[in-house]
């Protein structure tokens, strides 16, 4: 039972032991805030509650809670700013009360402080092959805490799902397991371990040192994101390590997520990064085009919004927009509201491309299938137009990137070397095939050529 259920019995019960006005008066707007050590925090409205409560009704509320709970509680009425002001404080009280062992605690790792967002869940992630391997990745850790891969080591670029991952496997363990959790950034974690270091005006560190040591050591399972940012921070970076190492010495889980794999985490010491590395690393990729419409469908439909969004709308949206699954989401809202303002109506392909125009002439995406991905990710790094790799441009400043698209086409996409050539200005599938055949060779003797189509693989992902 968790406190609110709780609290609304125990409301049941003593309604019906006092007159309504007395009732309302003092039990109205009060919530019962935790169970802990013995103790039940009773949030009241005023001052004045606290000792009227006190003097008059404790023995009711300490027996119903008996009843209900059948165990004995102190109570401690605090109104809710006294818990905002005094939440490190508080802090304190609660982590250091979490027992070391958890088997003989009933499922108390709810109420714990464990900054997860119950908004993040598998059930609402959408896998496609860009994600597939992180999401089972994730799943597979969520399933089986501290023993399948550890640490987990999630990394992609912003807004394909790190955070949302995260939380899922959080939630998925504080539902299916009494194990603790904690989600913090990996700035909370600097900030925390600054504080911790903190002496107050008399010289002392009250119990911060401890505070720290509970909360990053007495847990079962940490999920840190974000970890390019604990770089250059030395000292929290040391504490790191020390935290890391204790956890994974006691088999407790680490999922740790970051913009750039660990061997580009430079600022990190090397002592980190391998250990980065023990468990498993997963890759998550920018969404495919299919990824990026199943996306977007699952949003409205979740949206539950007045308007319909038809199909070709969705389609301009996925061809246009990402690969930040963020931006995706922001351009039905967007979508959304300009319907909104135009007095309602409808939303069809033309409002689309009104609303949206800002958006996707800031150079956000623009290409409209898997072979223009590659044609824009190529282009940009020989620093040529999009036009010019499309173009039938014979210089060789040109001619060689499209040959190098080309051979990236057709190895990591489906598309026949029909279609290819359609995409770059007309040419007959022969000329494809040549090309691909050109770059297949070359890539055998020449190194540095075989390294940009590596590094250009990279940034292409998975399609
Ligand atoms: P990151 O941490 O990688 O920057 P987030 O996890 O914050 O990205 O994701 C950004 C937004 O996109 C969130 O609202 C998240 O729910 C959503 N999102 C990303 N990937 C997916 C997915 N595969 N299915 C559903 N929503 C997703
Ligand atoms: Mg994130």
């Amino acid at each position: 039972m968790n406190c609110d259920v709780i609290w609304s019995k125990l409301l049941e019960q003593i309604k019906t032991d006092l007159s309504t006005i007395s009732f309302f008066t003092w039990f109205q707007d009060t919530k019962l805030y935790k169970l802990e050590n013995e103790k039940a925090y009773i949030i009241v409205p005023m001052q004045i509650h606290k000792k009227h409560l006190m003097e008059n009704y404790s023995d009711l509320i300490v027996n119903t809670l008996q009843k209900l709970t059948n165990s004995n509680y102190d109570l401690i009425l605090l109104m809710e700013d006294e818990i905002k002001e005094d939440e490190e404080k508080k802090e304190i009280i609660k982590e250091n009360s979490i027992k070391k062992d958890n088997s003989v605690l009933l499922k108390d790792n709810e109420n714990v402080n464990n900054n997860l967002n119950n908004k993040y869940t598998f059930d609402n992630f959408i896998v496609g092959n860009s994600n597939k391997f992180a999401h089972a990745a994730a799943l597979s850790v969520a399933e089986n805490p501290g023993h399948m891969y550890n640490p987990l080591f999630l990394y992609g670029n912003s807004g394909l799902g790190k955070t949302h991952l995260m939380h899922a496997i959080g939630n998925y363990i504080i539902e299916t397991t009494n194990k603790r959790v904690l989600y913090v950034t990996s700035e909370q974690f600097r900030q925390d371990f600054v504080k911790a270091n903190r002496r107050d005006d008399s010289g002392t560190n009250f119990n911060y040192i401890d505070f720290f040591k509970n909360k990053y050591r007495n847990i079962d399972v940490l999920l840190i994101d974000d970890i390019q940012f604990l770089g250059g921070a030395g000292k929290s970076q040391e504490e790191f390590f020390h935290t890391f190492n204790n956890l994974y010495n006691d088999s407790k889980q680490i999922i740790i997520s970051s913009d750039r794999s660990p061997t580009d985490l430079k600022l990190l010491e090397d002592r980190l990064r391998t250990r980065f590395t023990w468990g498993l690393t997963v890759n998550i990729y920018p969404p495919e085009y299919a990824l990026k419409t199943e996306i977007l469908k699952k949003k409205i439909i979740a949206g539950n919004f007045e308007q319909d969004i038809p199909d070709d709308v969705i389609e301009y949206i996925a061809s246009n927009i990402g690969p930040d699954v963020r931006q995706l989401e922001g351009s039905v809202t967007r979508l959304l509201a300009y319907s909104a303002i135009m007095g309602g109506e409808k939303i069809t392909l033309d409002l689309a491309i009104e609303a949206l125009k800002d958006f996707i002439s800031k150079g956000i995406g623009g290409e409209k299938n898997d072979i223009q991905r590659i044609q824009k990710i190529v282009s940009e790094y020989f620093q040529i137009s999009m036009e010019d790799i499309r173009s039938k441009k014979r210089s060789s400043n040109i001619s060689f990137p499209r040959q190098i698209a080309m051979y990236l086409c057709r190895t990591m996409t489906t598309e026949s070397f029909p279609k290819i050539g359609t995409e770059f200005g007309g040419k007959d599938h022969s000329t494809v095939m040549h090309s691909v055949e050109k770059i297949e060779n070359e890539i055998k003797t020449n190194k540095d050529l075989a390294n940009i189509i590596e590094k250009l693989k990279k940034d292409i992902g998975v399609v």
